[in-house]
């Protein structure tokens, strides 16, 4: 018996790094997978490294969508991908904004920059955030897990060359880099690990 090593977690922003960003999608027909998007994916997939999309939805909160709609993009993109042969390992979707409507309107724990969909993916699927990748296109995206081990990427797509004008002091200090997409940004994650990905290692269970 073998198990397979898996590599460290990419933390996947939705909106503007794997997909288009249209303000608010809300609807599927605007869902538009960014060029080489699916590629990064599978090439993580490929690597070994489970692929977390962690997605605000304030939407919901600002009553432009429902629930039952985030949950019907987060199928509609797995469909997406999966025709491109890559595969999500699980999506996590904030719906609450502090300024929405009742009963979303909290500051709750899961909104990026706070932690909580890295946590409970954590916790859920068994991952470690330390040694992780965050990888996103807003400051919010590139602040999430701070001071957990995490690794943030810019991309450059969606809002990201405006938010490369705006990054933190200590971008750079926790490991933090910029790429041009998603491809560019997974390529680089992934060629951060030993050579030959993820090592097949006796089964001591
Ligand atoms: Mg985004
Ligand atoms: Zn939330």
């Amino acid at each position: 018996m073998t198990a397979l090593r898996r590599g460290p977690a990419l933390f996947l922003d939705r909106d503007g790094s794997l997909i288009e960003e249209v303000g608010y999608l809300s609807r599927l027909e605007q869902m538009r997978l960014l060029p080489r998007a699916a590629e990064a994916v599978r090439t993580a997939n490929e690597a070994g490294m489970p692929v977390v999309v962690v997605s605000n939805q304030s939407g919901v909160a600002r009553g432009l969508i429902d629930e039952d709609f985030v949950e019907r993009s987060g199928a509609h993109l797995g469909e997406l991908l999966e025709s491109a042969g890559a595969r999500l390992d699980a999506i996590y979707t904030c719906p609450h904004h502090p300024a929405g409507n009742a009963p979303y309107n909290i500051v709750c724990p899961c909104r990026k920059p706070a932690p909580g969909m890295i946590e409970r993916a954590c916790r859920d699927l068994a991952l470690s955030a330390d040694g992780a990748f965050m990888i996103g296109d807003k400051v919010s995206d590139v602040e999430t897990g701070k001071g957990l081990g995490i690794v943030p990427l810019l991309v450059r797509t969606g809002f990201g060359r405006g938010s490369e004008r705006e990054l933190p002091a200590d971008f750079a200090r926790r490991g933090g880099r910029v790429f041009d997409d998603l491809a560019e940004a997974v390529d680089w994650a992934v060629g951060t690990q030993p050579v030959g990905g993820p090592q097949v290692l006796p089964n001591d269970s």
